[in-house]
């Protein structure tokens, strides 16, 4: 006998596709507004497992990953196993994971990925309003090095420069930095795209006086 296939379908995950579409046409809004370009809602591809993930890198994942993105895509832990598959303990922030990963689609095709690391998580962080503390002075100015892609740091530290910058100096010289940062020719270097837009040298010397008035 032939063998049967019966259809299963699993209403508890599917529920929260709803939600999920809800979110991110949501989000789109949001971020076409913020960033003044419209993009095409992405691709969600959903993970139902750790090992899954795992799978898709050939790796290990760091159990505080739970969702990237790449072009027209968003790549994230399915919501109902976000709290099991991950150290992360308030469901809440599932969906601000969803906005910062869509954050990254709009500034990736502002800079055509040319943004440094920092720049680009603290500005998806600070999208998604996932609030970080004031790091220390020493923290603050690792944006002077390369910050590498397992530095958790990363994300403080960025977003602390983003608010300032946001703060400090406005939303349109922000988008004008990552306008500049799209290379045409060559690759731009980011000091001198960030001293046409700011007139402020990216050293050391401004980076510490910076952070010493923001913290008055
Ligand atoms: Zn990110």
């Amino acid at each position: 006998m032939k063998q049967q296939i019966v259809p299963i379908i699993e209403v508890a995950k599917i529920l929260y596709h709803k939600k999920i579409n809800e979110q991110v046409i949501k989000n789109k809004k949001i971020l076409d507004k913020f960033f003044q370009i419209e993009l095409s809602l992405p691709q969600i591809i959903l993970f139902n497992s750790r090992k899954d993930m795992d799978r898709y890198w050939g790796w290990k994942t760091q159990s505080w990953m739970v969702g990237w993105a790449k072009p027209g895509a968003i790549y994230m832990l399915h919501p109902s196993c976000y709290l099991s598959e991950s150290s992360h303990t308030d469901f809440k922030r599932y969906w601000k994971v969803l906005l910062h990963e869509h954050s990254h689609l709009y500034i990736n095709t502002l800079t055509n990925g040319f943004a440094p690391r920092w720049l680009n998580e603290g500005l998806a962080s600070y999208l998604a309003n996932q609030i970080h503390k004031v790091p220390d002075e020493t923290a603050a100015l690792r944006v002077l090095d390369k910050l590498d892609f397992n530095d958790k740091d990363v994300y403080k530290i960025g977003y602390f420069w983003i608010e300032l910058l946001f703060k400090k100096f406005g939303k349109n010289k922000l988008l004008q930095l990552l306008k500049e940062l799209k290379p045409t020719l060559r690759q731009t270097k980011f000091e001198s795209v960030f001293y046409k837009v700011y007139k402020i040298r990216f050293s050391k010397k401004n980076l510490t006086s910076l952070y010493e008035k923001y913290n008055l």
